[in-house]
């Protein structure tokens, strides 16, 4: 058996010809006859295989690993516990339906995420696929647990692509152009996002100039729930200013609306935190969590407090392959990897590195800001000497790590995000190695 700490695959960056190889060219070309076009790809290159902080392509290339196929594989792509445990889970069964014979998996992950999600109280969780899924689902059960319809969400939010979370996220291009009509009772309001507020804006003013809008024109008798995640992802990893959460939650308890956490791509681990609400004190009343949640396999859950989670009526929630056995044994493998890998605390030095190596960048150029907590890092392009957005600057530094084999992603409702979302696992010497190819695309756009 494989030791978890020595990756299987050489942990180094390493190009042996062109990108894309002949290999993917090929891949690339069959794929324009099958595959959708409305389905694109960051990456030209085909995968063949992925562990630590690296994937090998189908042409033997070797790219540093920095998007973790959006905060997922956090364990590593093919961590051995992970491995082991989806390799016997299916020896036994792959599926009952938990709503038709259950099973101890899908009991053992509602336990963990209750142990470790904030809060002291009484809670119980519900397992699905997505975290689109598991929005709606949080929804569901605020909508219940309330007898109201309104679901406050933010400016720059990322909730998911269905019908109803299409509506609570923000940005129409690609994600809305075209699918409406979208789900009623969804009202947007202005976040923090300290980097574009006023100077000096508080997390108290930010929340106040929310609040004021939800008074104004949703009503505050009539809100089910505020949905926010604790840092934004797709919107650009916007931490909010210290305070802003809690005057939120604080406003949820006053007023009876169920303060919902979409802790989908921020939670389990990826800040240096269990659940990303901790860094700011929040003890939100229901959370929802995926991408990591399953080291890779498809798995999402709402977990809150039990009151609310169990307004519900029976038969209620459910879904054909919430809570797979398989997607609980690989995410009960993942929790068991973060605590015995230590890696919460990697993700605090990922962070601590990642600004040491780029510290003499930040407010040159091109680089507005570096921001973001543990592994989850975001520098913000803007033209230099202002604050406008600079989308080509974020790309073609994207563009430049990729030609070197760092893949990149970037974000943000102006495009102008490059984010950083290394696996929790990846060794110090390949987090530099590709650091270095950052520093050097930062510095030749500047
Ligand atoms: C990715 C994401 C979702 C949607 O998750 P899917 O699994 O893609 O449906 C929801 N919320 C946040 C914050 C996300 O980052």
């Amino acid at each position: 058996m494989t030791t978890p700490t020595s990756p299987r695959l050489e942990q180094v960056r390493r190009l042996v010809g062109p990108v894309p190889g002949p290999r993917s060219t090929e891949l690339a070309a069959r794929r324009s006859k099958a595959v959708s076009s409305a389905i694109a790809s960051t990456m030209p290159v085909y995968a063949a295989d992925a562990d630590g902080g690296v994937i090998l392509d189908v042409d033997g290339n070797t790219f540093i690993d920095f998007g973790t196929g959006i905060a997922v594989t956090s364990v590593g792509a093919s961590n051995p516990r992970v491995v082991a445990a989806v390799q016997e889970a299916v020896t036994h069964f792959t599926h009952t339906c938990f709503m038709i014979t259950p099973y101890e998996g899908y009991v053992r992950v509602c336990e963990e995420l209750a142990a470790r999600t904030p809060g002291d109280f009484a809670k119980k969780a519900a397992l699905f696929n997505s975290g689109a899924e598991a929005v709606e689902n949080a929804v569901k059960v605020a909508r219940v647990y309330t007898k109201r319809d309104a679901i406050v969400v933010f400016d720059h939010a990322y909730h998911g692509r269905t019908n109803l979370t299409m509506a609570m996220t923000s940005k129409v291009m690609p994600y809305k152009q075209g699918f409406g009509p979208f789900a009623g009772e969804v009202y947007r309001v202005p976040t923090s996002y300290p980097f574009r507020d006023p100077e000096g804006m508080t997390g108290a003013e930010a929340a106040r100039r929310a609040l004021m809008l939800v008074d104004k024109q949703v009503g505050a008798g009539n809100v089910a729930a505020i949905v926010i995640e604790p840092i934004m992802g797709e919107g650009g990893f916007i931490v909010p200013a210290e305070g802003f959460l809690a005057e939120l939650a604080a406003w949820c308890r006053a007023n009876g609306a169920v303060f919902i956490a979409d802790e989908v791509q921020a939670g389990f681990a990826r800040t240096g935190a269990w659940f990303a609400s901790e860094h700011d004190g929040v003890v939100p009343d229901v959370v929802v969590v995926a991408k990591g949640l399953a080291g890779g396999m498809p798995l999402s859950g709402v977990v809150g407090r039990a009151e609310i989670m169990d307004s519900v009526h029976p038969s209620g929630l459910g879904g054909t392959y919430g809570g797979n056995p398989v997607a609980c044994a690989a995410s009960l493998a993942a929790i068991e990897a973060v605590e015995a890998e230590g890696l919460i605390v990697k993700a605090q030095r990922i962070e601590a590195v990642v600004r040491e190596v780029l510290a003499d960048q930040v407010g040159v150029g091109v680089l507005g800001e570096l921001r973001g907590r543990g592994a989850m890092l975001a520098l913000e392009f803007v033209v230099p000497g202002t604050r406008e957005p600079h989308p080509d600057a974020a790309r073609a530094v994207a563009q430049a790590c990729l030609a070197e084999g760092v893949l990149i992603l970037t974000c943000g409702t102006f495009g102008n995000i490059v984010r950083l979302l290394p696996p929790l696992v990846i060794g110090e010497d390949v987090l530099r190695d590709g650091l270095g190819v950052l520093r050097g695309a930062l510095i030749a756009q500047r």
